[in-house]
């Protein structure tokens, strides 16, 4: 017998009344060609670097961009979704098409948003695997606020493809005593996120460091390469980026959690601090 279906509610407001969200949105599609037939999803859950599952893998016949997630009622994708994309509108059109443009604070705040706003809706599709408690997609809902934790870099690539995304979640933890307690793998319980991907000429890289630590200390990057939007270092960004991305520089910045906060966390640097609602 077919097990009962849950009635799936918004991962922001908690309503009903799903719609599906384009996470390459659909206004993107008139500005570039993604190409592809098909796209490929997988799954990794490693402790360090073994495999403590199976490797799933899904395959679809259609192209990546094609991609919707079924997490906002219609609601928020109509309301305050909608108006995010329209303020980060503008000064995405010429970074996904390969133009030039001038990012000012308000300009960098727009695009920060919207790219926080769809790494916070993407990590839903794994709730156990989320950084951010409901409290914060509260927060992003309501005004805007992007939580302390994150840390948002824009970069200009030269790669022929036009659409791919990775996220990286882990629990990192260092004991009191400098032993790290026992985490249960598959607990809810993820402090550090990595949420690289690629619209068009645009990599987007967003970071949420949970922790004592900030992302910018955990991840060390050259702002030639990809500055920083978010939070805000200067008035004015020249875009494109004096350097453009190569395939090693995106394959680094999608791969940087396994590296710099396994470093972090061997060498004791990185303590886990848990919201109310986490325990181990
Ligand atoms: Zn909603």
């Amino acid at each position: 017998m077919a097990k009962p279906q849950l009635q799936k509610l918004c991962v922001w407001c908690g309503g009903k009344g799903m719609s599906g969200e384009h996470f390459w949105s659909e206004w993107t599609h008139d500005y570039v060609d993604y190409g592809g037939t098909g796209r490929k999803r997988g799954l990794h859950t490693r402790i360090l670097d073994v495999e403590v599952h199976e490797p799933k893998s899904w395959a679809k016949n259609s192209p990546l961009n094609n991609l919707k997630l079924r997490l906002p009622c219609e609601a928020c994708n109509n309301g305050w979704m909608s108006t995010c994309e329209t303020a980060a509108k503008p000064h995405l059109i010429p970074m996904i098409t390969g133009g030039s443009c001038t990012l000012d604070a308000d300009a960098q705040r727009a695009v920060a948003t919207w790219c926080v706003m769809k790494a916070m809706l993407a990590e839903c599709d794994k709730p156990d695997l989320a950084v951010c408690p409901q409290a914060d997609r509260d927060e992003m809902r309501t005004s805007r606020t992007i939580p302390d934790y994150f840390e948002v870099r824009v970069g200009r690539h030269g790669l022929t493809s036009k659409a791919s995304y990775l996220r990286c979640a882990e629990t990192l933890y260092v004991g009191e005593d400098g032993k790290a307690p026992v985490v249960p793998i598959d607990a809810p319980i993820k402090n550090v996120m990595t949420a690289t991907w690629v619209i068009g000429t645009l990599v987007v890289a967003v970071m949420a460091v949970r922790s004592n630590i900030t992302p910018d200390q955990m991840f060390k990057v050259s702002e030639t390469l990809a500055p920083r939007i978010w939070p805000q270092t200067t008035d004015t960004i020249a875009w494109p980026p004096p350097v453009t991305m190569t395939k090693d520089h995106t394959m680094w910045f999608a791969h940087r959690l396994d590296a710099s906060a396994r470093m972090n966390a061997r060498a004791g640097k990185l303590i886990w601090t848990p919201h109310p609602h986490e325990k181990l």
